[in-house]
């Protein structure tokens, strides 16, 4: 096993400067979610050279993709995205890759062209499924992939994020809904007859009077935000159309359900109230992660066979010119058993198979996310020296799943008794396509 292992790291060694490549183009096409078509046909087209038979678009998401290597033993999947961010250009109306998915989509797919370089060699059994997930950024990719069976078979995973250290992340997320509510009124004159007239912002404005008196009487880890998406045209028209944007967000997927039903009711009560239609559309809908210790420390365990990579002088200036003293991550920090707040569809990809999470120094310390400050780091050696970090263990751990039974099945085991009774309910309805409103 340790062959292996090694094998494939000195394979992703001599592949650096083809991923730096493949990984500064996706940087230059920063294309936002839904839209990655040039990314992922260049990481179809890379894992087709590897001998990955590709299935190029999942569902409804033509820039998904699912590569596969192998047709038996222990099947290994490695998550990729590749979408970039408004705003995270170079002026404020470019999009750049602020969360460093060009390295994270690129990692990715070299993780499994190097674990399946390292079976091929040796002729062990094993299968290797890279995944091209779209859309991380409005949370939508991996939620339409698993409803449509994505994930299904396989006996375990592993995924990443560009981060400020290297380590293995071992703690949960928050569940989260995605709603958008939408009243509709009649239009009348502010002045002359406004008794004619049904206001649809007067709708959301006491549906969220009635969401702000609710925020008292939550548990303290519980999120909600919203956003007015639509408020009406002019002051002198009795607004008809109004639309409000809400995240609900909570340690737990059952508390999820019983927030956002509160939340609907505020919607009813606001429609209700102000004598206006309400309808409402769940965009997405994220499970919290579902940690798995013995896959965590695997993750761990192959981290610190690969180590961290270091820094030359010329990152450290660069770094320290953006502003950042604090010096760049250079070592192996321990597994974080944390939980963190925010919300991720990768949880969604936990309860369907073991999903082990690792981290990877890709920006100084204090970088703020999705910003250009983090996008300039991801598009030179800073981060792409993480990027092969990432690729490396990944493809390690990879390896070690297949190749150690024992370890395995330990992490199936502990899967199994987490998941007992449990039935994935993809939460989305069946047939709605992922963004239906069109919501930017
Ligand atoms: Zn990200
Ligand atoms: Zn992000």
């Amino acid at each position: 096993m340790d062959d292996l292992r090694r094998h494939a790291v000195d394979y992703l060694d001599g592949q650096a400067g083809e991923a730096r490549e493949i990984a500064r183009e996706i940087w230059n096409f920063a294309e936002i979610a839904l839209e990655e078509f040039k990314s992922a046909e260049l990481l179809e087209d890379v894992l087709e050279q590897h001998g990955f038979e590709v299935q190029r678009g999942v569902g409804d998401l033509p820039t998904a993709f699912i590569a596969r290597w192998g047709d038996s033993g222990p099947a290994v999947g490695i998550l990729g995205e590749y979408d970039a961010l408004p705003h995270c250009g170079d002026s404020h109306e470019k999009q750049g890759h602020g969360c460093g998915h060009n390295l994270f989509g690129t990692a990715s797919a070299y993780a499994a062209i190097g674990a399946a370089r390292a079976l091929r060699e040796s002729g062990a059994k094993g299968r290797v499924v890279c995944f091209g997930c779209p859309a991380e950024e409005t949370l939508e990719g991996k939620v339409y992939m698993a409803r449509d069976g994505a994930f299904d078979g396989l006996d375990a995973a592993v995924t990443w994020h560009p981060g400020e250290k290297n380590f293995t992340r071992g703690g949960s997320t928050n569940a989260m809904d995605s709603i958008v509510f939408e009243f509709y009124g009649e239009t009348a004159h502010s002045a002359r007859d406004p008794w004619n007239g049904r206001s649809a912002l007067d709708g959301v404005e006491i549906m969220n009077y009635g969401v702000n008196m609710m925020r008292e009487h939550v548990i303290e880890p519980v999120k909600i935000h919203y956003v007015i998406t639509d408020g009406g045209v002019a002051p002198n028209v009795v607004p008809s159309y109004s639309r409000v944007w809400y995240y609900v967000r909570a340690p737990k997927r059952s508390m999820v359900n019983e927030l956002s039903e509160r939340v609907r009711n505020c919607a009813k009560a606001g429609a209700l109230a102000s004598g206006t239609t309400m309808k409402e559309t769940l965009l997405t809908a994220v499970y919290e992660n579902l940690p798995n210790s013995a896959l965590a420390h695997c993750v761990q365990r192959n981290l610190e066979f690969v180590g961290a990579h270091s820094y030359t002088e010329e990152a450290k200036e660069f770094a320290r010119k953006l502003g950042y003293e604090e010096p760049l991550s250079e070592d192996v920090s321990p597994l974080d058993p944390a939980d963190i707040r925010p919300s991720n569809e990768r949880g969604n990809v936990s309860w369907l198979t073991p999903l082990g999470n690792l981290m990877v120094t890709c920006h100084a310390p204090g970088t703020p996310g999705h910003s250009w400050l983090a996008t300039q780091q991801y598009g030179m050696e800073i981060g792409e020296k993480g990027m092969m970090t990432a690729a490396k263990t990944m493809a390690a751990t990879a390896l070690e799943l297949i190749g150690d039974e024992s370890v395995l099945k330990q992490v199936r085991e502990e899967f199994e008794e987490k998941t007992r009774g449990f039935a994935y309910d993809p939460l989305i309805p069946e047939g709605q396509k992922p963004n239906p409103l069109g919501m930017r």
